[in-house]
């Protein structure tokens, strides 16, 4: 069994407080719980998450166990910068994780705090991308995983779950109600659910902000935009990002912005209306598969954050999402739609004067495009066949 020191977990909202040495993973009010835990040093000598920042953790970092999760690069793009008259845009590039994509950072915290709590037995609510994480990390870990995924995920994205060998449940019915059935039924067959904003899952998710700090020398961009699905990324990170001011690292915040795709904006829909509470969107389709969540666990806090902060909400219409993906890979960065749904929301908040000129932001690029390769019918991809004899020609 891992080693847990004595933490606590919070609840922003109301202020109470837990002890994160048993299996918790709401507030009594209902509203998610955050890790505290005062890190002061970051190990620079070390590339792996868990030993690199594992003053931020309250386990042994020896014991974890880690795929090579975080160290993504943060990739500046000039072009994008030129065109919205910034200093910088660049892109946290997370496709460069085990399994592709954000998640496996809070997979590795929840894995080692399950342990540290004598759990054998995993599982997850997930689209896809978490789903790959928690069956991936499980497998590591030698423990059983029971994924669940939601029930309109398409065939082609459960092979590349099931090949690690998890228990996998394709679920009908709506999302919200299989995340709360989840942590009810784990708490019962002792499954430690390692969903979307558990409080470990967002305590990974701080590595993000830590690296975004880390890459510019502990200067902090303007900006920092994040595609918002349940909310567990975006507040990890602005908790990643007061970790580091707070241990004295950093001298100020960066601005938050949260980017849905307008299909399906619960979020931005309650910032915009002065909402303290989430009302559930449409259930509209979205090329943004991996962001379609109509009643985000973690949303009335993301907005309270989002205040808090003087941080912004933006949404993208479908075809910006489209050409932010076109876009983004011919400067030679393939990301998932939802990923490129930051990079849309940047492009909107600066011509409507959200973002100054002259400012700098870093987009969250959560997942790589070949997670959903059903977004190649929403491109015009060309080529042609030859033969040998004809390329002369052609390559004239
Ligand atoms: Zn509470």
């Amino acid at each position: 069994m891992l080693c847990l020191k004595k933490a606590l977990l919070r609840c922003k909202t109301c202020g109470a407080e837990y002890d994160a040495g048993t299996a918790r993973f709401r507030c009594d009010c209902g509203e998610p719980l955050d890790l505290v835990w005062d890190g002061a040093a970051i190990d620079t000598n070390e590339r792996c998450q868990a030993r690199r920042y594992a003053a931020f953790f309250p386990f042994d970092a020896s014991e974890w166990t880690s795929l090579g999760e975080g160290g993504t690069p943060c990739v500046s793009i000039a072009r994008f910068a030129d065109e919205l008259g910034l200093k910088e845009v660049a892109f946290k590039n997370e496709s460069a994780n085990p399994t592709w994509s954000f998640k496996d950072r809070g997979t590795a915290a929840c894995i080692a705090h399950a342990r540290a709590l004598g759990y054998t037995k995993v599982g997850t609510v997930s689209s896809g991308n978490m789903a790959a994480s928690v069956a991936a990390y499980a497998a590591a870990a030698g423990m059983e995983a029971f994924i669940l995924v939601k029930g309109n995920v398409a065939d082609e994205k459960l092979a590349p779950i099931a090949i690690y060998g998890a228990h996998l449940l394709r679920v009908a019915g709506p999302y919200d109600e299989l995340y709360k059935e989840s942590l009810r039924l784990g708490a019962e067959r002792g499954i430690y659910y390692a969903n979307s904003d558990v409080p470990f899952r967002a305590a990974g998710s701080r590595t993000i902000a830590f690296e975004i700090a880390e890459d510019r020398g502990f200067d902090v961009p303007d900006w920092v935009i994040v595609p918002t699905s349940a909310g567990g990324n975006i507040r990890g990170i602005i908790n990643g990002f007061e970790d580091l001011l707070r241990a004295g690292l950093t001298k100020r915040m960066p601005r938050f912005m949260c980017a849905q795709a307008r299909n399906n904006s619960p979020i931005v829909t309650a910032f915009a209306n002065g909402w303290t509470q989430i009302r559930r969107a449409p259930d509209a389709e979205t090329i943004a598969h991996a962001i379609d969540n109509p009643f985000p666990p973690s949303g009335n806090r993301t907005v309270a954050e989002l205040r808090r902060l003087n941080g912004a909400a933006v949404s993208v219409p479908e075809e910006d999402i489209i050409r932010a993906q076109a876009d983004m890979a011919r400067a030679g960065l393939f990301a998932q739609p939802a990923s490129c749904v930051p990079l849309g929301a940047l492009r909107i908040a600066r011509a409507s004067g959200i973002v100054k000129e002259g400012e700098s932001a870093v987009l969250v690029t959560t997942g790589g495009g070949l997670k959903y390769t059903t977004a190649f019918a929403a491109h015009k991809l060309e080529w042609r066949d030859c033969a040998i004899a004809d390329l002369p020609d052609i390559l004239k």
